[in-house]
């Protein structure tokens, strides 16, 4: 019998605020707000995506928007941080980093700064009712205009030290060059916030090297396209640079085609960090739990190196120094626990 992986301590560090909703919130809301829903979202959930393209990247972006669209009061808001946090905790994270891009929910909630507070108190209420710790990372996205990145990151230093841990870039790789976010990564970067850019996911190693060398990046996130270059490999492995690596979305994103190519043995291997993550739950029908999952059925990890992956998750957190000595102990108790 091999040890429940449910039980074994872990940080998520990949996952978005309006991709964390659980699909029977999104069809209750829907349903009360007379809100339709497109059949990808409703009977058909888990859409079948393809973003290996530009029209394949624009339906997946669509979807979310609908999803998006449901959210309209504070109390939605609240419910959805609440949900999320409750079924990290039944997944056994006990931190969470959940990114959000304020401006996409701004004109609803009374502008910018007003949309981050709620984000941050909806995160702190949270927090208290389920025992899990949230940070939350602000992303910008780079299908915008750069100077609404720098607008972002000086909003989220502003919150360093109540409730914002890092600074992110999302969207279309292909359409945002990751170099162009660099005064906006400099002032994040300056004030001390983890920086966590979206990078080798829909474009090549050339996108990680752009998050290295121009942003300052912490952690990359997906990054798993590192595979397609030794050199880049070995350099995060130097440099300790964490993949926040979310195999299910990869293949419902169309990045690989079967689970079983995602190159995540091959990065744990040549010891580039990672970090398991779930991405959007919402649009993929997946977890955090599956990834762990995966890895230990599809990728052959054995219990120990399941739980290096919890360990590297944790290390590469912004949890407080307390917390993570907790999460690292409690990974040791599960491993030594026996099965
Ligand atoms: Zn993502």
């Amino acid at each position: 019998m091999s040890r429940p992986l449910r039980d074994l301590p872990k940080a998520h560090l990949h996952l978005h605020f309006t991709g964390s909703m659980r699909h029977s919130t999104l069809i209750e809301l829907a349903k009360d707000q007379g809100l339709h829903l497109p059949d990808a979202l409703a009977e058909d959930w888990p859409p079948r995506l393809r973003a290996t393209d530009a029209k394949g990247w624009f339906r997946f972006q669509r979807l979310y928007d609908i999803g998006r669209s449901a959210l309209r009061t504070s109390g939605h808001v609240r419910r959805l941080l609440r949900e999320a946090a409750e079924d990290e905790v039944a997944e056994g994270s006990g931190w969470l980093e959940i990114q959000v891009d304020p401006s996409g929910y701004a004109h609803r909630f009374g502008g910018l700064t007003a949309t981050l507070e709620l984000f941050l108190d909806a995160a702190r209420l949270a927090a208290e009712q389920t025992g899990i710790g949230i940070g939350l990372i602000v992303g910008a996205n780079r299908t915008k205009h750069p100077l609404e990145a720098k607008t972002l990151a000086r909003l989220a230093v502003q919150y360093l030290d109540h409730g914002v841990v890092g600074f992110g870039l999302s969207n279309d790789e292909r359409r945002g060059r990751a170099r162009d976010f660099d005064g906006a990564f400099r002032i994040a970067h300056r004030a001390g916030l983890l920086t966590a850019p979206h990078g080798g996911e829909l474009a090549g190693p050339y996108s990680i090297e752009e998050c290295l060398d121009d942003l300052h990046a912490d952690r990359i996130g997906h990054g798993v396209r590192v595979h397609e270059s030794a050199r880049l490999m070995r350099r995060l492995a130097d440099r300790e640079i964490t993949c926040e690596v979310c195999p299910l979305s990869n293949v419902a994103l169309g990045v690989f085609e079967r689970p079983e190519d995602v190159p995540l043995r091959m990065l744990f291997d040549a010891g580039v960090p990672v970090a398991l993550g779930a991405d959007d739950p919402l649009l993929f029908g997946s977890r955090l739990l599956d990834q762990y999952e995966l890895a230990r059925n599809v990728y052959g990890f054995s219990d120990a190196e399941l739980a290096e992956l919890a360990r590297m998750s944790i290390r590469a957190s912004a949890a407080p120094t307390e917390l993570r000595r907790e999460l690292l102990a409690g990974v040791d108790a599960w491993l030594t626990g026996g099965a």
